[in-house]
């Protein structure tokens, strides 16, 4: 969850400016910022930790921060409007805000299921629902061990994305794109093929797009494939505001990894906590070799 919006972070300079090189530096623009894919994903989050109503609680959220901008035209409509009646979308952002699903379930049956669940209230197409079940269960899959080239080929057969193809395949023709159908395979192949969750970032980030969402997507499932180095999950953090940083822990809680809290770790510079997050540290690093 918390690679997923440090995803949106850092591609929050980039949707609207795409650079198609990996070797952006720094990893933070200064002006990053977090966007629409970051509020949703707390929104999720949320409603998933305190077993709230998906839409109200999706509501709730994205009324507090609407003032952040960059809404797809429906979904703002939809925030807006006073019933909460799906719309039909197959936008990626039914992907882009589903990581936590993939943290908590317990078994794909599960991640199926909540998917579902915090898709409908908007993303009800048939590709909505694909696309937000197929990212939370990639990063299932990664959560329990399953090896990055074993997730890809899981993703083709369960849920019928073509995933053959490399970042270097994608990247010469990749144009920006909102639809589930063309990003979702896309992102999840930038975690796939990455070393690290940086390495995963910057593949994001290289294909151009929808850079945020892109990188969201692949930054949910890196995270899961490949922990969150503390330095990153501590800069990416401090960009939040604390009741969302209240949230991200209480996921964290819920999904049985918690992060150690430090109280006051945002303030204190020095004090990076050993906290973040490798799901499979317990893993022979050798296993999938
Ligand atoms: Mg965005």
């Amino acid at each position: 969850m918390l690679g997923a919006i440090i995803g949106d972070i850092v591609g929050s300079v980039y949707e609207f400016n795409n650079y198609r090189h990996k070797d952006f530096a720094p990893l933070f623009s200064p002006s990053a910022f977090f966007t629409d894919d970051t509020v949703c994903t707390i929104a999720v989050a949320d409603a998933l930790t305190r077993s709230t109503d998906p839409a109200s609680t999706m509501k709730y959220w994205c009324a507090r921060y609407k003032h952040i901008g960059g809404w797809g035209n429906r979904f703002f409509d939809w925030i807006e409007a006073d019933d909460s009646a799906p719309y039909g979308s197959y936008g990626n952002g039914a992907a882009m805000r589903i990581s936590p699903v993939g943290l908590v379930a317990g078994s794909l049956e599960e991640v199926i299921d909540l998917s579902g669940r915090m898709t409908d209230i908007t993303h009800n197409h048939p590709e909505g629902i694909r696309g937000a079940a197929a990212t939370a269960a990639a990063i299932y899959w990664a959560k329990t061990g399953v090896p990055a080239r074993e997730i890809r080929h899981l993703v083709s057969d369960v849920f019928g994305y073509d995933l053959s193809r490399t970042i270097d395949d994608i990247r010469p023709t990749y144009l920006f794109n909102e639809t589930c159908m063309e990003t979702v395979p896309e992102a999840l192949t930038c975690a796939l093929e990455a070393t690290s969750y940086e390495d995963a970032i910057r593949n994001a980030i290289s294909i151009g797009g929808d850079s945020d969402t892109i990188a969201a997507i692949a930054g949910g499932l890196a995270e899961a494939l490949y922990g969150l180095p503390d330095d990153i999950a501590l800069k990416g953090i401090r960009k939040l505001p604390r009741e969302m940083q209240n949230v991200v822990m209480s996921l964290y809680r819920t999904a049985g990894c918690p992060i150690k809290v430090v109280d006051d770790y945002v303030e204190a510079e020095n004090q990076i906590p050993t906290v973040f997050i490798n799901y499979r540290d317990k893993l022979d690093p050798n296993e999938d070799a």
